[in-house]
């Protein structure tokens, strides 16, 4: 399959119902339903969609698919490109030690947000062929796979922190944003010089 023939997913608004709603439990009956021949394919598309939009983590309610399941990885500075496609996610144990680490996420462009986690998680989920993986994660991907958990369950990582951290955050983002625009104009005005 080429990139051109996989299905071209979208990021949906972070106030959208599916984002905000926890996803059923995943079974292969779905795919048809939702016009997907397999779990590979929908975890090719969920991939694409991840790079296009510069993601290390992305879980399907956040591109308006109703599967109860996340991609992470497939970024050289992951453990060499590593990737995961987790179907019926599920966090079987944590370390008591917890690391504050910051955040971000494709639904909320621009906002980084710093949050308390376990460190080390012990997990279970179902790869492409449907058979259980076990898998212990520290670091980055621990904090990937508990990200995603949540949205799986409907949670964004703005309802971790308090209203004074979100709003001191949100601040921060809508002046990222603002100076982002401010370049793209000066970038802008000096091509349209230049022809
Ligand atoms: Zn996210």
């Amino acid at each position: 399959m080429t990139d051109k023939e996989i299905k071209q997913l979208g990021l949906v608004p972070a106030n959208d119902i599916r984002v905000n709603t926890a996803i059923a439990p995943f079974n292969d009956a779905m795919l048809k339903e939702h016009g997907f021949e397999s779990r590979a394919e929908v975890s090719k598309a969920m991939f694409l969609c991840m790079k296009k939009y510069g993601g290390v983590g992305l879980t399907c309610n956040q591109a308006g698919l109703p599967f109860r399941m996340f991609v992470m990885g497939n970024h050289l500075s992951l453990q060499n490109g590593k990737k995961y496609a987790c179907w019926n996610p599920r966090i079987v144990a944590t370390s008591n030690d917890t690391i504050l680490m910051q955040e971000g996420c494709l639904t909320f462009p621009y906002l980084f947000l710093k949050i308390e986690r376990p460190r080390t998680i012990n997990v279970e989920f179902e790869d492409d062929d449907g058979k259980t993986i076990k898998e212990e994660f520290s670091s980055l991907f621990s904090r990937i796979y508990q990200h995603e958990l949540d949205h799986t369950m409907g949670i964004t990582f703005v309802e971790k922190v308090s209203k004074l951290k979100f709003d001191m955050a949100k601040k921060k983002a809508e002046k990222m944003y603002k100076r982002d625009l401010q370049l793209a104009e000066i970038e802008q005005s000096r091509k349209s010089k230049e022809a």
